[in-house]
């Protein structure tokens, strides 16, 4: 009771981070991660450090640990998802550097094992789920669309086949290990948008909600001296947006009276779900490895400042 009347008080926006596992079997000792409450509070220690110092706290609405499950995730997050049938706009956004495990949160790692299935999928199964318990009463029409954006620049798909084509493409891609494309979709940000258009059968009304599933490009900082040409100017593209995200969302936040919508493309396309009556959850990720320790830091700024 006392998490939601907080939760209300913050406004609409939540921050939640998820620390990935080690993906070989290394020891603890080799993790930046030194302790996680039951309160959103994780605490980082600088492994070039000792003593006190080294040790830095950040708190959110909920940590989820190296163990958690996609289930686990899921059950924090359905609430609003269900918002969406009442007639909310919702975006979720998974945050990271690349590789801390944006792609497994949201879309998960294999569609033939259910318990894996990340936040898009059981997502879209909970709103069928909820429109077929309700069909006696109301009349739901989902459709669904998924654009990238790609140095600024939108790609659209509007039929639920060039989805699939899409997600059939990028599972069958990520088997095969770090190709082109892979490589791609850490430098785009992938939006899956779901509408959902209620008719009340009884009184003829309508309601509309949409939910926004968003797979951030990789939040990485490139040496500016490490990369020319076309890589620089996608470095360029990712840092601009993503900054421009974090304003939108902290002065959304802060209930400034100017939110800075128009400063790039990703911020444009969600405009009406950003703000309002609309809810945010950012998911920040987090690679529990010490080469990552700086990403990690300026990934949970990033994360305290939209909070
Ligand atoms: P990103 O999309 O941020 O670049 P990925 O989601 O592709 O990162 O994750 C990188 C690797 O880590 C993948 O092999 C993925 O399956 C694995 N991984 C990420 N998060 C988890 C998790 N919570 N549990 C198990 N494996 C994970
Ligand atoms: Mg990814």
């Amino acid at each position: 009771f006392l998490y939601n009347e907080v939760q209300d008080l913050k406004g609409c926006i939540r921050v939640y981070c998820r620390v990935r596992p080690f993906l070989i079997n290394i020891s603890d000792e080799r993790s930046t991660i030194d302790y996680i409450g039951e309160n959103g509070s994780i605490i980082i220690k600088n492994p070039h450090k000792q003593g006190r110092d080294a040790r830095k706290i950040f708190s959110f609405n909920r940590v989820f640990g190296m163990n958690s499950t996609q289930a686990e995730v899921f059950a924090d997050t359905k609430s609003l998802i269900r918002s969406v049938i009442d007639g909310y706009n919702v975006c979720i956004f998974a945050y990271g550097q690349t590789g801390s495990g944006k792609t497994y949160t949201m879309s998960g790692a294999n569609l033939s094992a259910a318990e894996t299935w990340g936040v898009s999928y059981r997502s879209l199964n909970y709103l069928f789920d909820i429109s077929k318990s309700r069909a006696s009463i109301v009349n739901y029409d989902v459709s669904v669309q998924m654009v990238e954006i790609y140095n600024e620049q939108l790609v659209a798909v509007t039929c639920t086949q060039d989805v699939l084509d899409l997600m059939k493409a990028g599972l069958a891609n990520r088997a095969v290990g770090a190709t082109a494309l892979n490589e791609r979709s850490s430098r785009s940000h992938s939006v899956l948008t779901i509408h959902v258009k209620g008719k009340e059968l009884a009184s003829g009304s309508i309601l509309k909600g949409c939910l926004h599933l968003v797979d951030l490009a990789g939040s990485e900082r490139v040496e500016k001296s490490e990369v020319t040409g076309e890589r620089l100017k996608e470095a360029q593209h990712i840092n601009r947006s993503l900054s421009a995200l974090g304003d939108v969302i902290s002065a959304l936040a802060q209930k400034s009276s100017h939110i800075p919508y128009r400063n790039s493309k990703l911020t444009q396309v969600l405009q009406d779900s950003l703000g309002g009556q609309a809810k945010t959850l950012m998911l920040v990720h987090i690679n529990p490895e010490i080469n990552a320790y700086g990403e990690t830091i300026s990934t949970l700024k990033f994360a305290e400042r939209v909070s």
